[in-house]
């Protein structure tokens, strides 16, 4: 626990230091859970956004993207049941006086569990070597079982109650479970309640006039309300997708895991419009889909996988997370909610308008199905960067932080440095400078001694730092040295460009998913 405590400090430390992520309003000692992107932060997070919306809006030929506002007609959160049902169980330490979510207390509990679970996997796979079979290791050992089953029957009680919202019971699961504050250690709990996560706000002048407003909990509403219109604008047939990313606002009872749980947040979303009764199929296909879109990335496939939800929200009929192991264990990354016809159907009935697809084949009328994608975008921000930031021990005993982001992904491509602030070299690496910006962000950089300027882009993720020096001048070569392997190679000046395009090129990455 101390060592993944120390590991996240490490992450949030390196973001603000290398200008990837501030605390808001920081000269005002911050606001809770709320953040600021920096000068490399706020590239990353682009290119990331790129990164989904390319495999999203312009691979697909049925999937297209809009931009609607975050203000909406108040309605919309009426009919969505985000008024009546966007809640979470809150709970309070009398004594520490801290407030926690009373569903991830226990999820916390369960958590704990499964990391016991792995730990006698890590401990048996050292014994058997080779021939250790995990599958048959998780069905067999006793100890393992036992502790499978006791999670499995926490997790079933907590969905069951929150479904009934029994919310006596998930105080009693805490008790009976001797959950302590993590603060204090304490015990002794309030009553568990209901709190609505939705921020409201007024619209208007003046205070009689003015309408109550929330700012969107999530993107799905401002397409669902436009399905009809994209469709018939873009005369898309079913089956397609609408896709947006934007921000949504929660006030989040806890939020103590930096951009991992925000107030304010970025989602990525597409809702999948379908016939009713193939929705099944999509689940499965998207499910498949967008865990193809997760390796194409090459973070390692150990560190995803699919959480079925045994709690469903109360517009799925199928739902699932793909969870990352962040530094702090896996968690969810994104969503695929199989999200049936309530949406639509809730806004026909609130609005009176009709939201229902002509089939030009059957010549039928319905209301289509929705299969909703939903990644939070800072998430996966911090999924990218948590995971690339390692500490790596060199041959000569000395540590060098590397900041092995995807190259795809990266701030900034190629740093250029002249070897010496003279000569005629700075004017040579200023006119690589002047021809790479034209297709990447790159950087000059002529300050410290060349080994300090390597340090400094490797923290900083840069996959290419390329160095001018005299021979430079005579031949037009310079040596291009590459993150990760650190190796260096002399090449002609002529050839950078291509080097580098054959590494941060995202077709070459996204070609990975098909
Ligand atoms: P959680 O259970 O962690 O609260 P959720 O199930 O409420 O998440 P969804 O409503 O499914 O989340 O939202 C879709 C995605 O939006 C999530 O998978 C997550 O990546 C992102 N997200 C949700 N809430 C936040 C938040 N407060 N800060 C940052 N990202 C968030």
């Amino acid at each position: 626990m101390a060592k993944q405590e120390d590991d996240f400090k490490r992450v949030i430390s390196h973001a603000k230091e290398y200008g990837y992520v501030f605390q808001s309003s920081e000269i005002y000692d911050g606001l809770s859970a709320v953040y600021d992107y920096a000068q490399n932060g706020a590239e990353l997070k682009k290119n990331i956004r790129d990164y989904w919306w390319k495999a999203m809006v312009q691979l697909n030929d049925n999937i297209v993207g809009i931009d609607a506002a975050i203000f909406m007609h108040p309605t919309t959160w009426k009919a969505s049941g985000h008024v009546d049902a966007f809640n979470d169980p809150m709970i309070d330490n009398k004594d520490s006086k801290k407030r926690y979510r009373a569903d991830v207390l226990v999820e916390d509990y369960v958590a704990k569990i499964e990391a016991k679970i792995e730990k006698e996997v890590a401990k048996a796979e050292k014994r058997f070597g080779d021939k250790f079979d995990k599958e048959q290791f998780l069905a067999t050992n006793q100890r393992v079982v036992d502790y499978q089953e006791q999670a499995k029957s926490i997790l079933s009680r907590l969905a069951k109650s929150l479904e009934k919202e029994d919310l006596a019971d998930v105080k009693k699961l805490i008790e009976e479970l001797e959950i302590a504050c993590p603060m204090s250690g304490s015990k002794n709990w309030t009553d568990v309640k209901q709190f609505n996560l939705m921020f409201g706000t007024k619209l208007g002048a003046s205070a009689e006039s003015a309408m109550d407003l929330y700012l969107r909990p999530e993107t799905a509403q401002g397409i669902f309300v436009n399905f009809l219109n994209v469709q018939k604008t873009s005369r898309m047939k079913i089956p397609f997708g609408i896709a947006q990313t934007g921000k949504a606002f929660r006030n989040e009872i806890v939020a103590r895991q930096f951009i991992f749980r925000m107030r304010e947040f970025e989602q990525m979303e597409m809702q999948f419009f379908i016939k009713p009764g193939t929705q099944m199929e999509w689940y499965e296909t998207w499910k498949e889909n967008r865990m193809k879109w997760h390796l194409s990335l090459g973070m390692g496939e150990d560190n995803y996988r699919f959480h079925d939800h045994e709690k469903l929200a109360h517009y799925a009929d199928a739902a699932a997370d793909i969870e990352f192991r962040f530094p702090f264990g896996f968690k969810e990354l994104e969503g695929i909610h199989s999200r049936t016809d309530f949406d639509l159907g809730n806004h026909e009935k609130y609005s009176g308008k009709k939201l229902q697809y002509f089939d030009p084949e059957t010549r039928e009328s319905y209301v289509p199905y929705v299969l909703e994608t939903s990644i939070g975008l800072d998430r996966m921000f911090l999924a990218v960067f948590s995971n690339s930031l390692q500490e790596e021990e060199l041959e000569n005993g000395t540590f060098r932080t590397v900041l092995k982001l995807p190259p795809v992904l990266a701030p900034t491509k190629a740093a250029i440095f002249p070897l010496l602030k003279k000569d005629g070299l700075p004017e040579l690496a200023q006119e690589i400078v002047d021809d790479l910006k034209w297709d990447f962000n790159v950087l000059y950089d002529e300050k410290d001694a060349v080994g300090r300027r390597y340090r400094r882009q490797d923290a900083n993720g840069t996959p290419f730092c390329i160095t001018v020096d005299h021979q430079s001048l005579e031949d037009r070569t310079v040596t291009i040295r590459h993150r990760d392997s650190m190796e260096q190679e002399r090449v002609a000046i002529a050839d950078v460009k291509r080097i580098i395009h054959e590494q941060v090129d995202m077709k070459t990455w996204l070609q990975k998913i098909q």
